[in-house]
């Protein structure tokens, strides 16, 4: 590894030379003090989306009521065609803004078992972000279908030996995490897609931890499905809808198990039987949220804006620092890296094991560095490279070489509370 040099100054001149330093005035920042490394977890506001949505509420829905339709009708699929061209590699027509990450999960996994009659096995890991597990395991019990866990390691990531032995001619789906949530191993998209398709099962991807952190490239890795969050890396606030890919190949043999009238033919002749319009709008549901899909709309360009490539240049020249800066300051008080080391084993978070992992998250807060705590025992730093300073990263890890030393974390409670 090189020695970076671990003074203050030289975190000064990284972001003297930083090409996307000038987009973090482009975001609220009511309390200059604090350093937000929480960003994969909730992203900050953009300042263009709270203008535009002031617009949205004043005018398009204020002043246009219910003619507005007119044009917020065709959003879901036109800002699903903007994260499919700066975000995620997928040519148009292919992505659509919907639902939750967790509906939308549920949608494509019936939709997949559907399709493939003589397959009724999914495939998913130990380590899958909670809200995949449940969904996958709610279905195959509703189906009676099999749902084969394989066993990934908390800090190492994916490995495609239990894949490999988990995979055969009864499988339907393998839905795994690109980024893991909680070490935020970066998965091989395009070699785990291959060994899916060699099964001759299809592949989903949840995308929540590496839509707008690393490029994505859906098309080109042969993926089937895909989900992901906007409240993450794309910054469309809290709640904000999720969004959907299907392969355009797959689209019309795919058929979601919510027949709803958004995804309908001819939605106002109000037929009398359920006729799913052809291509991705088949997979909508309800009436769109409306608000938080244009705060997916402005997030998005901002990062466009800025561009993929550049902001993953930046989040692992961010990773890096932060673990030069860990091993040479928090390894001597008991922290250890549970992040892939290798930059291109990791997306845009680094997450520390530390034995007193929640109340040093606890203490690190009450220092004015957000950050969070995730099971059973680690630190979870997510420098996010649209706003996060090198100096932040330095002023962060200083703080937290503070409190360690001093362990001024051990008068904290010791039980994590409902929101970690
Ligand atoms: C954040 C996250 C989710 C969240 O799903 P919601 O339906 O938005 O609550 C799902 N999967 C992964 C991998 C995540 O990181």
């Amino acid at each position: 590894m090189t020695a970076l040099p671990s003074n203050r100054i030289y975190a000064e001149q990284l972001d003297a030379a930083d090409p996307l330093a000038r987009f973090r005035d482009r975001f609220a920042r009511p309390d200059e003090s604090l350093i937000y490394l929480d960003g994969n977890s909730l992203g900050p506001l953009p300042l263009a989306t709270a203008a535009r949505i002031a617009e949205v509420i004043g005018s398009e829905w204020g002043a246009g009521l219910v003619r507005s339709w007119h044009h917020w009708a065709g959003l879901p699929r036109e800002v699903g065609d903007l994260i499919g061209e700066h975000l995620t590699g997928a040519a148009p027509g292919q992505v659509l803004v919907s639902d939750s990450t967790t509906v939308n999960l549920f949608k494509l996994v019936n939709a997949a078992l559907d399709a493939q009659p003589g397959r009724t096995v999914l495939i998913t890991d130990d380590d899958n972000f909670p809200t995949d597990r449940y969904v996958l395991a709610g279905i195959a019990a509703q189906r009676g279908c099999e749902l084969r866990m394989i066993h990934t390691d908390l800090d190492a990531g994916l490995d495609t030996q239990p894949l490999l032995a988990a995979l055969g001619p009864d499988v339907a789906l393998v839905s795994l995490s690109h980024v893991a949530y909680r070490s935020g191993a970066l998965a091989d998209m395009e070699q785990i897609t291959g060994l899916v398709h060699d099964a001759g099962a299809l592949m989903l991807w949840d995308l929540c931890h590496s839509a707008g952190a690393v490029p994505v490239r859906l098309d080109a890795s042969g993926a089937d499905l895909a989900i992901g969050c906007t409240y993450k890396y794309l910054n469309a606030g809290p709640g904000a809808p999720a969004f959907l890919y299907v392969r355009a190949g797959l689209q019309d043999r795919l058929r979601q198990p919510i027949w709803g009238w958004f995804g309908q033919q001819d939605q106002f002749a109000m037929g009398p039987a359920y006729d799913p319009v052809p291509g991705i709008e088949r997979f909508a549901t309800g009436t769109p949220q409306i608000i938080g899909t244009v705060a997916v709309a402005e997030g998005t360009k901002l990062l466009a804006e800025a561009g993929i490539d550049r902001l993953r240049e930046k989040g692992v020249a961010l990773t890096s620092y932060l673990i030069h800066l860990a091993d040479e300051w928090l390894a001597p008080h008991g922290f250890r890296l549970a992040s892939p080391r290798a930059d291109a084993r990791r997306g845009s978070h680094v997450t520390l094991h530390h034995p007193d992992a929640w109340r040093v998250s606890q203490a690190l807060i009450a220092a004015g560095v957000i950050g969070d705590f995730r099971t059973p025992d680690r630190l979870r730093l997510g420098p996010v490279p649209i706003t996060t300073r090198f100096t932040d990263v330095w002023d962060a890890l200083d703080r937290l070489r503070q409190l360690a030393a001093g362990k001024s974390y051990e008068h904290l409670p010791a039980t994590p509370s409902r929101i970690t």
